[in-house]
C-alpha cells in the first residue's frame, strides 16, 4: 500500500524553546533515525547546564504573572491549544510514525489522548476550586485555596513523545506553574511541535519551556532550588534510584512512573473469539513498548482448552502485518533503535538457554511490507513452558515478545502474577463476574483490565501504577494532577 506522505522533509537541527524563542544549543549533536527506513531524520542536542539553568530562570520570572492570570484565562490558552492539535492532528501523529516506529493507528490513538488530557484540564476553573466552612468558631471562618507551586519539571521517555508529557503538561499549566520540558533524545521531533503549537496558542514566554538533551539536563533539574517538582515517566531504575531518591533528597515533590511486566490471565470461560484480538493488541501492540503491554499470558484451564487456544494466539500473531508504520496496512513497527532490538535478542536467547519453548520466533529475517532495512524489525515471538524465575518470566523486555505460563485455578494466577515485582498493570479475561471481582480485588497492579486488554486509563481517571512501577502518592492525570501541582493554603479568618 502507498505510504503517507512524511511530514518531516529536510534534516534541521532542533532548538531548545526558552523564554519564548527558539535557541541554539552549543551541546554535542546527535542523530535521530527513523527506525523503519533506517534513516536520519533531525539533529538533536544534548544540552548543557546553562541551558537547563536558562530555562529554569525564564520560567521563574514567568510565573508571578502567570499565577495571576485567571484560571479562565489559563484555560483559554489550553482551548487555543486544543484546536491547534485538532488541526493538525494528522501532522503530529505522522511525526510520532516517523520518528518512534508505531503504526499510523497507534499515533492518532497517542494524539487523541495526549489531546483529552488538553480538554480535561480546559475544565480548571471547577477542578481547581477549593472549600469554605462557615463557623468554625463563632464568627470565624475556614477555607482552602489549591495554590500553585511555581516551576515543574517534565522528563519523558522514549515510547509515548506526543501523549507521556501530556499526562502532565496541561494540568501544571492550568493550575498557575510554568514548566520545563525534556522530551526522550531518542524522539525529540513530536514534543517540539507540540512547543511551537503552544507558542501558537499564545502561552506568554517563559510558561513552556523544552530543553532537550540526557542526563546533564535531567540531573541539573533534579538539583536546581528553583525547580519544585517533577514529573517522571520511564524505566524503574531511572524512577527509583535517581528520580525518586534524588527529589526525597532535595525536597521535591514527585511523580515517578517506573517500568512493567504485566500479568494477562485466561480464564477457560473466557469468550474466546473477543478476547484474542484484544490480546494480539496487548501484546504486540507498540512492537510491545508500551508500559500497559501484555507480557505473560497465564491460562487456567485443561490441555484441549490450552491447546485450542494457544493455536489460535499462535496463528493470529504469525499474521500480523509488520513494516513502516506510515503504511496504514501495516500492523507492527519495528522497534525504536539498534541497541533495544539487540537487548529484546537477548531476552529471547535466554528464554531459550533457560528451557522454554519457543513456539513463535520472530528473530532472523522478518518478512516486512515494502522494501526496508532488516536493522530494527522484529516479528511477534511466543514462548511456552515459561516459569516466573526464568528472565522472560520475570524481567521486563519491552518488545513483542509473549511468554506464556499455566496456572491450575484463579487463586493460582493472581499468586503468580502478585509474586512479581512490578505493578502497572494486569487483565483478566472472564465471563464469571465472580472470577473478575476476586481479580480486581486481590491483585497488586494499579491498572487493572477485565475483559478487555491493558488499556491507558482516561485523561479524567489517574495513570496509576503500583510497586516497582511507580514512586510518589498522587498520579498524572485528572484530578490527582491537579493536586500535585496544587498546594493547598489554609486560611482562617474572624470577620472583624
Ligand atoms: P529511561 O528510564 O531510559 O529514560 C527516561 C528518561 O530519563 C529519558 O528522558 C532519559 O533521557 C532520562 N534518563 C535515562 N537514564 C537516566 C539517568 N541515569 N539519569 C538521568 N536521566 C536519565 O526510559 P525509556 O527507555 O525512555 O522508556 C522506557 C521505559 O519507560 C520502560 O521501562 C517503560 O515501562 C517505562 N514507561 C512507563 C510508563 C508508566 O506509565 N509507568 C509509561 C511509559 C513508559
Amino acid at each position: 500500500m502507498a505510504i503517507l506522505e512524511e511530514p518531516i522533509k529536510e534534516v534541521v537541527t532542533l532548538k531548545n524553546f526558552i523564554d519564548g524563542e527558539w535557541v541554539e544549543s552549543k551541546g554535542e549533536i546527535r542523530d535521530v533515525v527513523n527506525p523503519a527506513t533506517g534513516k536520519t531524520i533531525a539533529k538533536v542536542p544534548i544540552s548543557t547546564k546553562d541551558e537547563i539553568d536558562a530555562a529554569v530562570k525564564a520560567a521563574q520570572a514567568a510565573f508571578p504573572d502567570w499565577r495571576r492570570t485567571t484560571p479562565l484565562a489559563r484555560s483559554r490558552c489550553l482551548f487555543r491549544l486544543k484546536e491547534l492539535l485538532e488541526e493538525h492532528f494528522e501532522e503530529v501523529s505522522r511525526i510520532q510514525t516517523q520518528e518512534h516506529g508505531k503504526t499510523i493507528d497507534e499515533s492518532r490513538g497517542e494524539t487523541r489522548r495526549g489531546i483529552e488530557n488538553v480538554e480535561v484540564a480546559c475544565g480548571i476553573p471547577t477542578l481547581m476550586q477549593g472549600y469554605f466552612s462557615e463557623d468554625i468558631a463563632s464568627g470565624i471562618d475556614e477555607w482552602v485555596i489549591p495554590t500553585p507551586l511555581g516551576v515543574f519539571g517534565i522528563i519523558a521517555p522514549f515510547n509515548f513523545p506526543f501523549m507521556i508529557p501530556l499526562w502532565s503538561a496541561p494540568y501544571a499549566l492550568a493550575t498557575g506553574n510554568c514548566i520545563v520540558v525534556k522530551p526522550s533524545s531518542e524522539v525529540p521531533n513530536s514534543h517540539t511541535r507540540l512547543a511551537e503549537l503552544a507558542e501558537e496558542a499564545a502561552f506568554p514566554p517563559g510558561v513552556w519551556n523544552v530543553v532537550h538533551g540526557g542526563r546533564t539536563v535531567v540531573n541539573r533539574m533534579l538539583d536546581h532550588p528553583d525547580i519544585v517538582g517533577i514529573t517522571f515517566v520511564g524505566s524503574t531504575p531511572t524512577a527509583r534510584d535517581v528520580i525518586y531518591s534524588r527529589c526525597g533528597a532535595t525536597g521535591k515533590r514527585v511523580i515517578a512512573q517506573g517500568g512493567a511486566k504485566n500479568f494477562m490471565t485466561i480464564m477457560p470461560d473466557a469468550n474466546v473469539s473477543a478476547t484474542i484480538p484484544a490480546l494480539m493488541t496487548s501484546f504486540f501492540g507498540n512492537t510491545g513498548q508500551r508500559c500497559l503491554s501484555g507480557a505473560v499470558l497465564v491460562i487456567v484451564g485443561d490441555d484441549r482448552f490450552y491447546n485450542n487456544f494457544m493455536d489460535a494466539v499462535t496463528d493470529m500473531a504469525s499474521k500480523i502485518i509488520i513494516g513502516y508504520g506510515l503504511d496504514e496496512s501495516v500492523q507492527m513497527g519495528p522497534v525504536r533503535d539498534k541497541e533495544k532490538k539487540e537487548n529484546i535478542l537477548g531476552y529471547i536467547e535466554s528464554g531459550i538457554q533457560q528451557g522454554a519453548k519457543l513456539r513463535l520466533d520472530g528473530r532472523g529475517k522478518v518478512k516486512i511490507a515494502g522494501d526496508y532495512p532488516q536493522t530494527y524489525f522484529l516479528g511477534p515471538t511466543i514462548f511456552e513452558n515459561v516459569t516466573p524465575d526464568m528472565k522472560i518470566g520475570g524481567e521486563e523486555i519491552f518488545g513483542p515478545v509473549m511468554s506464556v505460563m499455566r496456572a491450575k485455578n484463579l487463586d493460582e494466577a493472581i499468586e503468580i502474577s502478585n509474586a512479581n515485582p512490578f505493578g502497572n498493570g494486569n487483565a483478566i479475561f472472564t465471563s464469571s463476574g465472580k472470577s473478575a471481582r476476586e481479580f480486581q480485588y486481590r491483585i497488586t497492579s494499579g491498572n487493572v483490565g477485565i475483559n478487555v486488554g491493558i488499556v491507558a486509563p482516561m485523561a479524567f481517571f489517574p495513570f496509576s501504577g503500583m510497586k516497582d512501577s511507580f514512586f510518589g502518592i498522587l498520579h498524572t492525570q485528572g484530578q490527582e494532577a491537579v493536586r500535585f501541582f496544587t498546594e493547598s493554603k489554609v486560611v482562617i479568618q474572624r470577620w472583624l
